[in-house]
């Protein structure tokens, strides 16, 4: 049996979350512009805590977050279906309550330590295993932890990492055995910033809160009860956290296009040329058209992507061919969307060019366009995958 109906729950919870993004963050926006256009963050550490608490007096805490942490332990459909609602605005709001994946790895000292206090809110995290010499190929990661008594003493440079400016503890990855290299021979330490590591951000394409760091480690000692796992099992751990929600990105990325859509419909039936609405131009509706069948196509291989990995299924060629087609179509579309709104659109006056912007990124962390296409390519060409499908 095929159903693409939502149940009443999945529905009541999708509506709220609608609710929320039009009667608190939509207000918010032509500030949040204001702000970024100033080079400032769209919204202060005091106004998103503020949101996040009246979420979570709904209800609205820990989306992905067990509820033995006092999360929602919400579904990937689930998940998914609420971040099209957040991609619904640019307003720079995430629900609080969370921590990253590979954290539930910790043992139950680093938990009171590293989990529990950054689902509260209490610390702040970053992921690092990027360096200036190793992106797509993470394997050739080039920082060391070696071994001095019951301590580790980590060198090396990470680069572009979300969060690690402000960050009060790293999750790095590190070459603790050369031979072995990713086979046994990186370690995930958990690293404090008072333990001696240093951060500079980086300039980007994006507004703030994209903004990564560089992170650096020039003899940084780090006790030996600060490896997360088991040593030498820590690249299994970073491909988990990469792999935690692919299909998240493009989710995000639905939610905005929906809305970009709408704005172009909007434009395009008050902006008249000629004596007509550009609306009634064929260039123009062409334009409307590819871009919400590109829209519903999306809406499907991310759901399905969600759905395997609630099935417990093996997720990954469903989130790769997710997260390529989302990363460039919903680039396509933006771009449309800027053509529909002609020099209107490539003004600072409207979030279209911001959401150019800030989409170009898809196409690029989190494994690259070229590297998902790299996945797909070869679970076809292996026989991992069938090109019918999870129908078979
Ligand atoms: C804003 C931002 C935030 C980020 N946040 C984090 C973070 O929090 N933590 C973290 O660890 N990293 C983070 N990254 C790093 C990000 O994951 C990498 O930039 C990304 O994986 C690409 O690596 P690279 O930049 O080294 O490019 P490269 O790997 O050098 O690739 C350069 C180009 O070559 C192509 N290419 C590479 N290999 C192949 C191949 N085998 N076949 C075909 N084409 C190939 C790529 O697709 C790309 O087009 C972030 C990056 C950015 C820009």
């Amino acid at each position: 049996m095929v159903d693409f109906a939502l149940s009443d729950t999945e529905r009541d919870i999708r509506d709220w979350v609608r609710n929320f993004v039009q009667r608190e963050l939509m207000p918010l926006e032509q500030e949040v512009l204001r702000r970024e256009r100033a080079g400032e963050a769209g919204l202060t550490t005091t106004e998103l805590t503020g949101l996040q608490q009246k979420a979570k007096q709904a209800g609205f805490w820990g989306v992905q977050t067990p509820e033995e942490y006092g999360g929602m332990g919400l579904s990937a459909v689930m998940t998914a279906l609420i971040e099209v609602e957040l991609g619904r605005t640019f307003v720079p709001f995430r629900f609080g309550g969370y921590a990253d994946n590979i954290l539930y790895h910790a043992n139950e000292e680093q938990k009171q330590r590293y989990l529990l206090p950054t689902i509260s809110g209490e610390r702040k995290s970053c992921f690092a295993i990027t360096e200036p010499g190793a992106g797509s190929d993470a394997k050739n990661i080039r920082t060391t932890a070696r071994k001095d008594g019951d301590e580790w003493v980590i060198n090396g440079e990470k680069t572009f990492i979300t969060g690690g400016i402000d960050a009060d503890f790293a999750m790095v990855f590190a070459v603790t055995d050369k031979e072995k290299g990713a086979a046994g021979g990186v370690t995930c330490f958990l690293v404090d910033r008072d333990m001696g590591w240093k951060s500079e951000p980086i300039e980007i394409m994006g507004e703030r809160e994209r903004q990564p760091a560089a992170l650096v480690f020039d003899g940084v000692r780090v006790p030996d009860a600060n490896i997360l796992g088991e040593q030498g099992k820590g690249f299994a751990l970073a491909m988990q956290w990469i792999g935690r929600g692919r299909y998240l990105l493009p989710a995000r990325a639905l939610g905005n296009c929906e809305r970009l859509l709408e704005m172009g419909m909007d434009y395009a039936r008050s902006r008249e040329t000629f004596g007509e609405p550009i609306a009634e131009r064929q260039a123009v509706q062409w334009m409307i058209a590819d871009s919400a069948v590109e829209i519903e196509a999306l809406r499907w291989l991310v759901l399905q992507a969600a759905w395997q990995v609630d099935q417990g299924m093996d997720s990954r060629h469903a989130q790769s061919i997710a997260k390529l087609y989302g990363g460039v179509r919903a680039n396509e579309i933006v771009d449309r969307v800027m053509q529909i709104h002609g020099g209107m659109g490539y003004t600072r006056e409207l979030p279209v060019e911001r959401w150019y912007r800030d989409l170009r990124l898809l196409r690029i962390f989190e494994g690259t366009d070229e590297i998902q296409r790299r996945t797909i390519a070869r679970n076809l060409l292996k026989g991992h995958a069938s090109v019918s499908g999870v129908l078979g």
